[in-house]
């Protein structure tokens, strides 16, 4: 039997003699929609199920864009308070920012865009189903219908699992009280601003979430087990950032673990204490201490799928797991958990599978991918840092640049408002090739791709310097860096 179920009302695609699907995606996030339509793009009979109902996965509902959204709102509260400085009158110093009115104007938004992605993949050929998949054997997929209706069983030649990662929150065996607070997904759900808030970890979303958060107003202690935030970063990034968001007025408590909160969510104020003593008393603790794959009931230990002991499918250069039908893209793959690195592999990998003839070897490179955290300042960074750098090629080989500077705008902003901006270049051997670009600072977001376009090229120093420097821009500093 063939089903299409979804409630998008499209039309089953099964025609004659294509009984059988070609591949089934599961998981309808930034990989699997990616995947599934370069696939179908081929002519191929392609199936994606996603448990929610909604499309986009992480990124489009609980990540990047309701996040970067919420970067803007705390961006425009930064170019307020610093809207006297440039002599604009009746701006006030400190902005009111109504949550509880941006919220559904946010969720509205995140809504289209679960449309235009339903829209997609049915103008694309991909037939959608809603509901839980489980591989049954390694051409079979069980939907276990969202709308509670019969299950069904799709047979496919390939299976890619695109299932993504969900937030990591400590047991209350390891923290009491640990439930009490939220993840970045309860993050987005905050009918209002929380005014006291604290942030437990390092990553990435401990320090996009404090930034944001304080940008907006709230008082704000962030919990961290190192001395620094971002570990994996460049020290000179590691460095900066902590002491900015110090100097904002964010609490970082260093070198502690919590190991309590005591009070309950929504009916008394929320005491986190730590392994050192201190305590904090806040309106919402967040959990940002990383993910783990959604592989859970999904059947792959059942088949001999061979699972890392985080839960992460193993894959291969090619994105094949051990099993020769099942393959693995995105965060559940673990590698580099980022949006364009799901879309990248998802696309290449149906390049392979069913594209033409010079796409028969294609896969993503997991070298010199470029990332940046919006945090306050952003950060943009590509290759290695100067430790990997060291560590890879020898101190003798590694050259090392690093020009400090205050972006022009800060030149009319008060002394206490001047945000750093630091620009580090990792070079090695005697042509000096750029292995590693690591800034902060205004507009480092936007200035990044360029760079890490020269760093994938193979560019070295003196290719940065024959580049005529575009003037007056942050961008600029990785031009003639002496
Ligand atoms: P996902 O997008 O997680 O999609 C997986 C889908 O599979 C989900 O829709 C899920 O419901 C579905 N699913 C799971 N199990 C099943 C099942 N058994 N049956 C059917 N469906 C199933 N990346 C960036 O590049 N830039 C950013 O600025 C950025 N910001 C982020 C901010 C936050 C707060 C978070 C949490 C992440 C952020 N990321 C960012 C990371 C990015 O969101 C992920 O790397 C990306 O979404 C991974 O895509 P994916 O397709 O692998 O998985
Ligand atoms: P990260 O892996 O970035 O960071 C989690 C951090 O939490 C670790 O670095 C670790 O820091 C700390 N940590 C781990 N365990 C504990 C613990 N038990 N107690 C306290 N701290 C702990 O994960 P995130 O959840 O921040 O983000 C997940 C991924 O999503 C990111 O890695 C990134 O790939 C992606 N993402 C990308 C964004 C972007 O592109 N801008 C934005 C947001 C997310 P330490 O070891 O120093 O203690």
């Amino acid at each position: 039997r063939s089903f299409s179920v979804n409630t998008a009302q499209m039309a089953p695609v099964t025609k004659p003699g294509q009984e059988k699907y070609d591949i089934v995606f599961i998981g309808g996030g930034s990989g699997g929609v990616a995947g599934s339509r370069r696939a179908a793009s081929y002519g191929k009979k392609v199936a994606l199920v996603e448990a929610t109902g909604r499309l986009g996965g992480t990124c489009v509902n609980v990540g990047c864009v309701p996040k970067k959204i919420m970067w803007n709102a705390a961006d425009i509260a930064e170019k307020i308070r610093h809207a006297s400085s440039y002599e604009f009158t009746n701006v006030p110093y400190e902005p009111k920012f109504n949550w509880a009115a941006f919220k559904p104007r946010r969720d509205a938004y995140i809504q289209r865009l679960n449309e235009i992605y339903e829209r997609n993949l049915e103008k694309d050929g991909v037939e959608e189903h809603h509901g839980f998949a489980r591989v049954v054997s390694p051409n079979q997929v069980e939907v276990t219908r969202a709308d509670g209706g019969e299950k069904y069983v799709l047979n496919t030649e390939y299976i890619c699992i695109a299932t993504g990662g969900r937030p990591t929150i400590p047991s209350e065996k390891d923290i009491p009280g640990a439930g009490q607070g939220i993840d970045s997904d309860g993050f987005f759900d905050l009918e209002d601003q929380p005014k006291r808030v604290a942030v437990v970890g390092a990553g990435y979303i401990a320090v996009e979430f404090a930034g944001m958060l304080r940008a907006l107003g709230s008082d704000v202690h962030v919990f961290i087990r190192g001395e620094r935030v971002l570990r994996t970063f460049d020290p000179v990034i590691q460095d900066t950032l902590t002491d900015w968001m110090e100097h904002t007025g964010i609490n970082i408590h260093k070198s502690s673990h919590v190991v309590k909160v005591e009070g309950v969510k929504g009916q008394t104020p929320l005491t986190i204490h730590t392994d050192k003593g201190e305590t904090a008393e806040v309106d919402e603790v967040i959990w940002t201490i990383g993910r783990h794959a959604n592989t859970e009931g999904l059947g792959l230990e059942e088949l001999g799928v061979n699972l890392h002991k985080n839960g992460d499918v193993i894959t291969d250069e090619y994105q094949n797991s051990n099993v020769p039908s099942i393959l693995s893209i995105g965060d559940v793959s673990g590698r580099a958990h980022l949006t364009p690195v799901a879309i990248a592999a998802g696309r290449r990998l149906s390049n392979r599978l069913f594209g033409p003839s010079k796409f028969k070897n294609d896969k993503l490179s997991y070298e010199n991918i470029p990332t940046v955290v919006f945090s306050h300042p952003t950060i943009g960074t590509v290759g290695l840092t100067e430790p990997q750098a060291r560590k890879k090629y020898g101190d003798d080989a590694v050259k090392i640049y690093k020009s400090s500077f205050r972006a022009l705008y800060f030149a009319m902003i008060d002394e206490a408002h001047k945000e750093p901006s630091v620009y580090k270049l990792i070079c090695v051997g005697e042509d000096e090739r750029v292995v590693g670009v690591h800034i902060i600072g205004l507009g480092s977001d936007e200035v990044m791709q360029g760079f890490a376009v020269a760093v994938v090229m193979g560019a070295r120093k003196e290719d940065l310097d024959n580049t005529v420097a575009i003037h007056p821009t942050s961008a600029e500093g990785d031009t003639n860096m002496r």
